[in-house]
């Protein structure tokens, strides 16, 4: 079958596989080229590992640090004509690659939050991987279901009053006013209950439990803050609450696991294109004039380029490098001064007409079709592909 994107809004409905399995490949080969990381970790669990932020580690961490990976995700395999999810491509690629070098990675496909999935991941960590030495919390989850079957959804809005300012239009690319509503409490608690760390803890607990976890073992999960402009939607809106449990979550896991000298750590990463990010009302235009300024002055990176510099430059399983409140800021680029005041100033003027100009709206469109595995260097859109 010939597969074309079909894009709606914030979401492509289809995925190439062919296109998902070379992106994937590129970035295999890229951490193939650099040097190994020394004193990396040796067994690996990604919750949230087949796109964005979490796929990313799971390759930095195979592939640049040897380690043997188990991830968690939820993806669709292709049925009939309708293409899987490019996190079922991606993954089946990693897998493949791992297997070459002999590398242990398996994934198993449920929904995380689940008794049931993280009782299949202590069965297999326990025969075929032993202690484990990090655990990577990445998930992005628009609704979670707890054991009695209560259905929390999570919602993107503001807390305290509505907030409106410019946003990209993704139909036409076209600038204008976005509003964006105001929480009520009980929305608000959805979306800590999806994103905060009750779930990570859980995890936690689970691996502690039987005997899983390895002494001095590490976990992180990842957050965002970014600048003022975006707080009404982001740091001080309901994903912004969610993250704020979620660091709460990392103090008390190192407080919990003391005994075992397990450490908990949030990484502050990088706003970037991902099918998370894409989502979030106003950030957009935000993510497409931010990514203009950062690649002219040099210092654009991708999640793969993030999350190695986590293990490398803050050197987050040796002696990572923390900020004021125990975090560590992959951010630390994007919130340069000299970088804020450039997009502030773009941000003051930016409409539909100059907005190619000022924002970086072909790169936010190439990350965002890569994602499903198209406009990919090598990749032939016409020839029939097998799904
Ligand atoms: P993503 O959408 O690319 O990845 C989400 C992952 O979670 C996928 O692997 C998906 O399969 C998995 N997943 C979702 N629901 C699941 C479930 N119920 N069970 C099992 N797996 C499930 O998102 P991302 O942008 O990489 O986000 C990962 C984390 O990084 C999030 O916590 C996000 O807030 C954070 N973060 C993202 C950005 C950004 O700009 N994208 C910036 C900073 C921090």
């Amino acid at each position: 079958m010939v597969v074309k994107p079909k894009v709606r809004e914030f979401i492509c409905t289809t995925a190439h596989p062919v296109g998902c399995k070379m992106n994937v490949k590129n970035q295999i080969d890229q951490i193939r080229q650099e040097e190994k990381i020394v004193n990396g970790p040796k067994n690996v669990l990604v919750i949230g590992s087949s796109t964005g932020y979490g796929l990313a580690t799971r390759i930095v961490t195979a592939f640049g640090a040897g380690a043997n990976t188990l991830g968690i995700m939820f993806e669709r395999p292709a049925q009939g004509k309708r293409t899987a999810t490019p996190g079922w491509y991606n993954t089946k690629t990693f897998e493949e690659e791992a297997a070459k070098e002999g590398l242990y990675a398996k994934t198993i496909n449920g929904d995380a939050f689940s008794k049931e999935v993280k009782e299949e991941a202590i069965e297999m960590i326990r025969k075929e991987m032993g202690q484990i030495d990090l655990i990577v919390y990445s998930l992005a989850a628009p609704r979670r279901t707890v054991e009695d079957g209560t259905v929390y959804t999570s919602v993107l809005k503001t807390t305290g009053e509505p907030f409106t300012n410019k946003s990209l239009n993704l139909k036409d690319n076209t600038v204008s006013e976005k509003t964006v509503d105001c929480a009520n409490e009980e929305e608000i608690l959805h979306t800590v209950k999806v994103m905060g760390g009750e779930d990570w803890m859980d995890w936690m607990e689970a691996l502690s439990q039987n005997g899983l976890l390895a002494k001095g073992a590490l976990t992180v999960a990842y957050s965002y803050i970014g600048p003022e402009l975006t707080y009404p939607i982001y740091n001080h809106g309901t994903i912004g609450q969610a993250k704020k449990h979620l660091a709460k979550t990392a103090i008390e896991i190192t407080e919990r696991f003391r005994d075992q000298d397990v450490k908990g750590y949030i990484s502050v990463n990088k706003a970037l294109v991902t099918q998370a990010s894409a989502a979030i009302p106003i950030v957009p235009l935000y993510i497409a004039i931010m990514y203009d300024v950062m690649k002219k002055k040099d210092l654009h990176e991708g999640c793969l380029e993030q999350m190695d510099r986590l293990f490398r430059e803050k050197q987050f399983t040796t002696d990572p490098i923390l900020d004021e409140n125990g975090m560590i800021r992959l951010d630390d680029w994007e919130l340069k001064q000299e970088v804020q005041d450039e997009i502030m100033r773009r941000y003051e003027i930016v409409d539909s007409e100059n907005v190619t100009e000022l924002a970086d709206i072909e790169g936010y469109w190439d990350d965002f079709y890569h994602m499903f595995g198209f406009r990919i260097d090598g990749v032939d859109y016409e020839a029939d592909v097998e799904l």
